[in-house]
C-alpha cells in the first residue's frame, strides 16, 4: 500500500463523487459517509509462556438498514481503524450491490497471526467475541473471516458466542468449516465468483474466454479459486500469480508463459498465501519482483491481494493489451490509478461487484443454518453463479443506461438501494 493511502479517505472519496453526481440529499450523505456505529476493544490474551499480551480489536457497523451487518475479522499486523472503517462502508456497497438483505460491517484485530501458536490464537478468538457479543447475533452483525483468519477461527469463535448465549447460534458467524455449520463451495466462492463477473464482462465485450489470458496478485484464497475457476470456467490460462514471502519480507511475482498450474501451486503455499520459492524453481517458474505481475502481457489483470496495488506509481505499467481489471481485493486501485484505468477505456470489475461471491456464499450459509438443512456444492455454486451474474447485469444497465463508469455504476446501484431501505424504514 503506497505511504499515504488512507483507505477509509478513499472510501469517502468514492462515495462523494458518486452522492455528487446523483444528488444524493445532503442527511442521506452525512449518515453514509461515516459508520452507524463503532467499538474499539483490549483483548488481553494469556501466551504459551503465562505471560499476559494486549491486542486491540474493532468492529465497525456501517449500515444495517437492508438487514444486519456483515462483513469479516481481519487478522493483521497494520490494520487499523480506518482500514476497518473502509471495509465496513465497501461491505454496505457489496451486499446492496449483490442484492442480499443484508448490511455492511467489518472487524480487525492488531495483530501477525502467523507469530501465534494455534491455543493462542484460539484465545484471542474467544477474546474478542467476549468483547462484542452483546452487539452481535444473526439477527444484529454477522462477522465472517478475512485475510489472516480462517474456517477454524470462525468454528472457536461460534462456539464461543453459543456459550455465552446459552444455546446452539450458528448464524452468528459465516465462513465456519463444513461439518461445524459451514457451507459447502464457501472455500471457493470468492475467486469463483471474480470469475463469474469476468465471464459476463467478456460476454459484453465480444470476447471469446477461451484462450484468454490472465495475471494475478496474490495466491491467497480468493487468487487461489480465481486462477483454477480462469482456467475451467473460462478455458483460459494464467501466465502469473505473486505473494508476499514472510521470511524475505518482500513479494514476489511467479511466471509460466505456457500457464501456471494452480494445484501444484497450491501444494507449495502455505496457509498465508506464501510459495516456496525453491520449490517453484525446481519446476520451472520465472520467479521476478512484487509488482511484475501488473505489467504482463494478457488480457485480464486480477488483483487479488491488497488494498493500495494499483497507484499512480505503477499503472502506467499496464499493457496496452489488457481489457479487464477484476478486482478480487477490496480497494487494490487508488482513485487517481482508478482514473488513469477509466481514461484508458479498460473495462473495470470493481471490488464490491467483483468480489460479492464470498459474502454471498456467507449469505446461503445462514439461510442453511436458519433451516438446518444444507445444500450440496453444486447447488451452492449454481445460486452463486445466479446471483452474480445478476449483480453484474444490473450495473452493466445503469452504466449503458447512464453512461457511466463500471465503479461509479456500482456505487449508483448500491446506493440507490441502501437510501431505498433508509426510507421504507422511516430513517430518513
Ligand atoms: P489471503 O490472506 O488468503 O491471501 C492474501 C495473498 O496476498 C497472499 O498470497 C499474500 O502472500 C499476498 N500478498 C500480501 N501482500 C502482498 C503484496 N504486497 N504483494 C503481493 N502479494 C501480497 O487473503 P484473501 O482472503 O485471498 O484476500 C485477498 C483480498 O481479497 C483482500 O483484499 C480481502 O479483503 C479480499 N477479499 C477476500 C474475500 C474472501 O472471501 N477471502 C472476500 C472478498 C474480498
Amino acid at each position: 500500500m503506497s505511504k499515504e493511502l488512507n483507505p477509509f479517505k478513499m472510501a469517502q472519496q468514492q462515495f462523494d463523487e458518486v452522492a455528487e453526481q446523483m444528488g444524493l440529499e445532503q442527511s442521506v450523505r452525512e449518515m453514509l459517509r461515516w459508520p452507524m456505529r463503532e467499538f474499539r476493544f483490549q483483548l488481553p490474551v494469556r501466551m504459551d509462556d503465562g505471560t499476559i499480551k494486549v491486542f486491540f480489536g474493532f468492529r465497525v457497523q456501517h449500515n444495517d438498514a437492508r438487514g444486519p451487518g456483515k462483513g469479516g475479522i481481519r487478522f493483521a499486523a497494520n490494520e487499523t481503524q480506518d482500514t476497518v472503517r473502509a471495509l465496513a462502508t465497501w461491505m454496505t456497497w457489496k451486499t446492496a450491490v449483490a442484492d442480499i438483505p443484508l448490511g455492511g460491517g467489518k472487524g480487525g484485530v492488531v495483530v501477525d497471526p502467523s507469530q501465534l501458536s494455534d491455543s493462542e490464537k484460539e484465545r484471542l478468538c474467544r477474546e474478542w467475541i467476549d468483547s462484542v457479543w452483546k452487539n452481535l447475533g444473526p439477527r444484529n452483525d454477522v462477522p465472517a473471516p478475512d485475510v489472516g483468519s480462517n474456517a477454524q477461527m470462525m468454528g472457536w469463535m461460534m462456539d464461543e458466542y453459543s456459550k455465552l448465549r446459552g444455546e446452539y447460534v450458528p448464524g452468528v458467524i459465516t465462513g465456519k468449516p463444513v461439518g461445524g455449520g459451514g457451507s459447502l463451495g464457501r472455500t471457493a466462492a470468492t475467486g469463483f465468483g471474480v470469475i463469474v463477473t469476468v465471464r459476463e464482462a467478456m460476454k459484453h465485450l465480444n470476447m471469446d474466454s477461451v484462450g484468454t489470458t490472465a495475471s494475478i496478485q496474490g495466491f491467497g484464497n480468493v487468487a487461489q479459486y480465481a486462477a483454477r475457476t480462469f482456467i475451467e470456467m473460462l478455458g483460459g490460462k494464467v501466465i502469473s500469480v505473486s505473494c508476499w514471502d514472510r521470511e524475505d519480507k518482500t513479494s514476489y511475482t511467479f511466471t509460466r508463459k505456457d500457464g501456471i498450474d494452480p494445484y501444484f501451486l497450491q501444494s507449495i503455499t502455505d496457509q498465508y498465501g506464501t510459495i516456496d520459492k525453491e520449490e517453484a524453481k525446481k519446476a520451472h517458474y520465472v520467479i521476478e519482483d512484487g509488482d511484475a505481475w501488473l505489467s504482463k502481457d494478457v488480457d485480464v489483470l486480477i488483483p487479488a491481494a491488497i488494498e493500495g496495488a494499483i497507484t499512480m506509481d505503477n499503472v502506467a505499467q499496464i499493457h496496452e493489451n489488457v481489457k479487464i481489471v477484476a478486482e478480487g481485493a477490496n480497494g487494490p486501485t487508488t482513485p487517481e490509478a482508478d482514473a488513469v484505468i477509466r481514461d484508458r477505456g479498460i473495462f473495470m470489475l470493481p471490488d464490491f461487484l467483483c468480489n460479492a461471491g464470498g459474502v454471498t456464499c456467507s449469505y446461503f450459509e445462514q439461510v442453511q443454518n436458519d433451516m438446518n438443512y444444507y445444500w450440496p456444492e453444486e447447488e451452492v455454486l449454481e445460486k452463486l453463479d445466479q446471483k452474480m451474474a445478476n449483480a453484474f447485469q444490473g450495473v452493466l444497465k445503469m452504466a449503458l443506461d447512464k453512461n457511466l463508469y463500471m465503479r461509479d455504476a456500482a456505487y449508483w446501484v448500491a446506493i440507490a438501494r441502501v437510501e431505498k431501505a433508509m426510507r421504507l424504514r422511516g430513517w430518513i
